[in-house]
């Protein structure tokens, strides 16, 4: 499964979020043959179709789709100027498929920051700055091998150029992937560049950041085209806690419409590349995870790749549709089930039933 790595300076609350992310994770009881590392917190993809689903199919059971964070400690400032940052931290970073950087900007006086200030440029610079260091050496060891394999003619010009541009945006200060637009990221891919992943920003934030459009506004346009998420890790914590009712009131009372941590789950799908198609019976309703892009075969095999190897066609119905036709016979009736082939690419809100040969 795809998986966002957590990291960000001691103190800024990435326990505090971890620990919320991971007392959700009970949730995921639902899937009793995942074994769930100590350092994985798997969270459900809130999806309120699901329960509309399960009413119209009157389903035993909902299943979500879920997304995985792992808890990626060790970033220190300075850590590039001695003997870099920890193998180990680097392999963990490495083998995450996005980066959710947690940024300190609540007040508190009790909470020591490492710097003596509440500084939150200051504070991504620093972990982008350890970042952009470790890809700077990656590009060092690279540039000069492939130099030696484009004169031999076993390796394109073409690569080269997308290294060196590269390695222009690293010595500017910029991540790779805040530079995507102007870069062959087909042509970097295989380097694995640590800041090639997409990024996430999420700003522990107090009353003061939480409260203010402007402030959040003006912390998200200073991050795009990362992704800013906003919340309150402490209390985030003690929203897990408490039973759906008193959370959805406690929600309310701060004039949020969802809690941080279905955004932060919502925000971190979306930046895997992922999206969800429905499925629903008597047995239960349930969201299935695909890539962006993917084709009804691909979904299938989602499933089990019997139904992919088997595929003859899906019936789909939309979401909205199956909600306005009422049920599953009606929207047959109003002709809106439609029957895809092969190469019909699958939609956000596709309600489906494949059909497929053993
Ligand atoms: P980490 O070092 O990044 O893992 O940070 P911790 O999660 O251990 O948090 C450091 C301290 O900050 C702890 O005392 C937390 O209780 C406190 N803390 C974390 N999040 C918040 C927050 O949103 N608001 C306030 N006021 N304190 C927080």
């Amino acid at each position: 499964a795809l998986t966002i790595g957590i990291v960000g300076l001691p103190n800024v609350g990435k326990s505090t979020l971890f620990n919320a992310l991971t007392r959700q994770t009970i949730l995921a009881a639902n899937y009793p043959f995942a074994t769930i590392e100590p350092n994985v917190g798997v969270v459900n993809l809130p999806d309120e179709r699901l329960g509309r689903l399960a009413e119209i199919f009157s389903s035993e059971r909902i299943l979500p789709a879920t997304v995985s964070f792992v808890d990626i400690a060790g970033i220190v400032k300075g850590a590039s100027e001695g003997e870099g940052l920890g193998n180990q931290f680097l392999a963990n970073i490495r083998e995450a498929h996005a980066i959710a950087q947690v940024v300190r900007v609540f007040e508190d006086d009790n909470v020591i920051h490492v710097d003596g200030k509440v500084d939150p440029t200051s504070d991504m610079g620093t972990i982008n700055t350890e970042l952009i260091l470790a890809d700077m050496q990656t590009l060092e060891n690279a540039i000069p091998k492939l130099e030696k394999q484009v004169k031999g003619k076993k390796a394109e010009q073409s690569t080269l150029d997308a290294y060196l541009e590269a390695q222009k945006v690293l010595e500017d200060g910029r991540t790779i992937f805040s530079a995507k637009a102007s870069l062959d990221m087909d042509e970097l891919k295989q380097l694995s560049l640590l800041t090639a992943k997409p990024f996430i920003y999420v700003f522990n934030a107090d009353e003061g950041v939480l409260g203010s459009e402007e402030k959040q506004a003006e912390l998200a346009a200073s991050v795009a085209p990362a992704q800013a998420v906003f919340l309150d890790a402490k209390f985030e914590s003690e929203l897990v806690d408490m039973s759906e009712e008193e959370a959805a009131e406690m929600l309310e009372m701060n004039g949020q419409e969802e809690s941080g941590l279905d955004q932060l789950a919502r925000v971190g799908f979306e930046t895997l590349g992922l999206q969800t198609y429905l499925t629903a019976g008597p047995k239960e309703a349930r969201a299935w995870t695909i890539n962006q892009g993917d084709t009804a075969p691909e979904a299938a095999g989602v499933i089990h790749t019997d139904f992919q190897k088997g595929f003859i066609k899906a019936e789909i119905v939309s979401f909205d549709d199956l909600i306005s036709a009422g049920t599953m016979a009606e929207a047959k009736a109003a002709g809106k089930v439609r029957m895809e082939g092969k190469e019909y690419v699958m939609k956000d809100g596709d309600v489906v039933e494949f059909r497929f040969a053993v």
